[in-house]
């Protein structure tokens, strides 16, 4: 059997005709419809040579081919490498070289560098209305059988997100795929009653793994978007039944006033992940939906490790208790560190990545050898065991020799009227090391000045915590996925002090 593909069909037994996915502009799919195509697919990357353990390397628009690709691919025993659309030819150079695919499914309009780039992978092209020479390979091919595969083989490398340095390839099982969706799917009470909006792009962890597998394991039914859009969210929202996006989404749904309780009222869950969100954000949806924002907490190497609870209470500004079937510790020099102190967080579990693609040394770092794995977050957890995400290991700025934890500092400032957000960083400093810089963007209209913040913090952070320079900016870097780009603020202010 394929584990992965065997857990899937099993869980959709019986919903066959029922309608899986909406596209815009295209006719709606059913689940046999779905798998079928997936089939096809399967069979036409067997045809171009895919074998166990190929990689097919996917750099496409939303569409359902796209979703069948990635079902097709771990039907033919491959190993599905999605790549972030925005990356430019350079870029994807850097991953094909990396990965050395089989297969490279792109869009038509970049075929030909694409050609120039792909080594010994074949190119094929999908677009996104679903057109491409892929397509044509696909057409007309029969059932499939899916190629067996066991829980602990390879069915996607997905790369990271890039924020704290280059990209690294998260090996992922079919067993850490197939076991998270599950438990997602019961964790959150997903049935196939279930409508989902999904404006998420699907080459990330995110809108791919836990957005789709989570629907797909439910036989729930599946709105998809081509991306973020108020418009189109706010007019599927009175007949759906939840939303996961990331933070952005719910501060730009939260500045239109078409956002009510009435359009809200069909409406059963609204998840946030990706990036922290703010406790401002959560407690302004209650105010205007009536709904709690279910914040949870992952990464490409580990799916959902952590959430707040379904039942009981989600608390604002934490990301809840590790999921079942996942451990998780804060450490600190090799000990377990005290309720209510910070430290690294570590999770294990079948949640859990295979390593970094031709990375061992890293590997060996991140990964330890009783299966604990070091996720690079500073956390802490509360009383009840809540836990809260502090920040990255990575973005810890050291002062004169004292740790700042950014997010200490940005919560104060944030909470201050007339600052809509705001990011701490560390810039390299003559004396002190390391210096703790504010970059602040005010809420429109304003009249918030720098030295009214320095003025504010004075009398509430401690002389070492406080920033040497306070730079007011319209707006933070951030990717596609929300998370704001502590890596470009620290190269742009890198000399201020030198
Ligand atoms: P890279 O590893 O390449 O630097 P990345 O860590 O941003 O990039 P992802 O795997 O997409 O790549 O993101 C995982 C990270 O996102 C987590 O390690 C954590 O820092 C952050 N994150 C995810 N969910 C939350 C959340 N609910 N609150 C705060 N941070 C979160
Ligand atoms: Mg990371």
């Amino acid at each position: 059997e394929n584990h992965l593909i065997s857990q899937l069909y099993a869980a959709c037994e019986g919903h066959e005709t029922r309608n899986f996915a909406t596209f815009p502009a295209r006719a709606s799919v059913t689940f046999g419809e779905l798998f079928a195509g997936a089939e096809r697919t399967a069979a036409a990357l067997v045809a171009m040579g895919v074998q166990p353990g190929d990689r097919v390397a996917v750099q496409v628009e939303k569409t359902i081919e796209a979703i069948q690709l990635y079902l097709g691919t771990v039907m033919a025993g491959g190993v599905f490498l999605p790549l972030n659309t925005a990356y430019t030819v350079p870029e994807v150079a850097y991953f094909l070289g990396d990965a050395t695919p089989r297969v490279l499914v792109c869009d038509p309009a970049r075929r030909d560098e694409m050609e120039q780039i792909a080594g010994a992978a074949r190119v094929v092209t999908l677009d996104g209305t679903g057109l491409g020479t892929l397509t044509d390979a696909v057409v007309g091919r029969g059932r499939f059988e899916p190629v067996p595969r066991g829980p602990d083989d390879l069915a996607a490398i997905l790369y990271t997100s890039g924020t704290t340095g280059r990209s690294k390839g998260a090996m992922l099982s079919h067993d850490n795929l197939a076991s998270n969706s599950l438990t997602l799917r019961d964790y959150w009470q997903f049935t196939y009653a279930d409508v989902l909006i999904h404006a998420l792009p699907i080459f990330h962890t995110h809108g791919l793994f836990v957005a789709t597998n989570v629907a797909l394991f439910a036989g729930a039914r599946v709105v998809f978007l081509s991306g973020f859009n108020a418009d189109q969210i706010l007019e599927a929202m009175p007949q759906a039944t939840a939303l996961m996006g990331v933070p952005t989404f719910y501060t730009r749904l939260l500045q239109d006033p078409r956002l009510t309780p009435q359009r809200a009222a069909n409406m059963r869950l609204f998840i946030s992940g990706s990036a922290p969100l703010l406790v401002d954000t959560h407690e302004q949806w209650q105010a205007r939906t009536g709904h709690r924002i279910l914040e949870r907490y992952g990464m490409t190497e580990t799916n959902m490790s952590t959430s707040n609870p379904y039942e009981g209470e989600r608390r604002a500004g934490t990301v809840g208790f590790p999921l079942p079937g996942v451990e998780a510790r804060i450490m600190d020099q090799g000990h377990e560190v005290a309720r209510g102190e910070t430290g690294v967080l570590e999770v294990r579990g079948a949640n859990v990545f295979r390593g970094y693609w031709q990375m061992p040394e890293k590997t060996a770092e991140e990964l330890q050898a009783d299966g604990w794995f070091i996720t690079g977050d500073l956390a802490r957890q509360d009383a009840d065991g809540y836990i809260t995400i502090v920040g990255r290991q990575k973005d810890l700025v050291i002062t004169g020799g004292f740790n700042v934890y950014p997010k200490e500092v940005e919560s104060l400032i944030d909470d201050l009227p007339g600052v809509l957000e705001s990011a701490v960083i560390g810039v390299a400093h003559p004396d002190f090391g390391e210096a703790v810089v504010a970059v602040v963007v005010p809420e429109a209209d304003a009249s918030i000045t720098a030295a009214a913040i320095a003025q504010a913090l004075s009398v509430r952070l401690a002389k070492f915590k406080q920033p040497k320079q306070i730079v007011l900016v319209s707006e933070l870097p951030r990717n596609t996925m929300g998370k704001v780009q502590k890596k470009a603020l620290r190269e742009d202010y890198a000399d201020l002090y030198a």
